[in-house]
């Protein structure tokens, strides 16, 4: 007494597992710096004492000038500058009715520390919106 398996054989299953779509398209949200490191925001708003002792501390920095969130990108700077933003001390962040500044933390995949100036912010030599 034979009995003729039920469900899907091995080739059937073989079959559907090629027809099935490509894979989903890779997101590519985030910024990405010069490097080619992605990074995604982690905290919308960290103060700027805690920002000055990320940067102290090894984290980037970086400058949304528009502060439209990267769509048109940052503004990268090089590790002489990040230590330069470090010594200046807090950054002075400044909101009014035309303008907000803000600071946030953005983080890598690989475990990397990013702090992003947005608008107006003043911040050491380099940025200053
Ligand atoms: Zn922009």
């Amino acid at each position: 007494m034979s009995k003729q398996p039920k469900g899907p054989t091995f080739a059937d299953i073989v079959r559907e597992v090629e027809c099935q779509p490509a894979a989903p398209v890779v997101d590519r949200s985030g910024v990405i710096s010069p490097d080619g490191t992605r990074w995604h925001q982690e905290m919308a708003q960290i103060n700027a004492a805690h920002a000055v002792d990320l940067v102290a501390n090894g984290a980037h920095v970086a400058w949304d000038r528009c502060g439209c969130g990267g769509y048109c990108g940052f503004d990268w700077y090089t590790p002489e500058y990040e230590a330069q933003m470090a010594k200046a001390g807090t950054p002075k962040v400044r909101a009014n009715k035309k303008r907000r500044g803000n600071l946030s933390l953005w983080t890598s995949d690989a475990g990397g520390l990013l702090v992003v100036a947005e608008d107006a912010v003043q911040w050491g030599d380099a940025i200053d919106g």
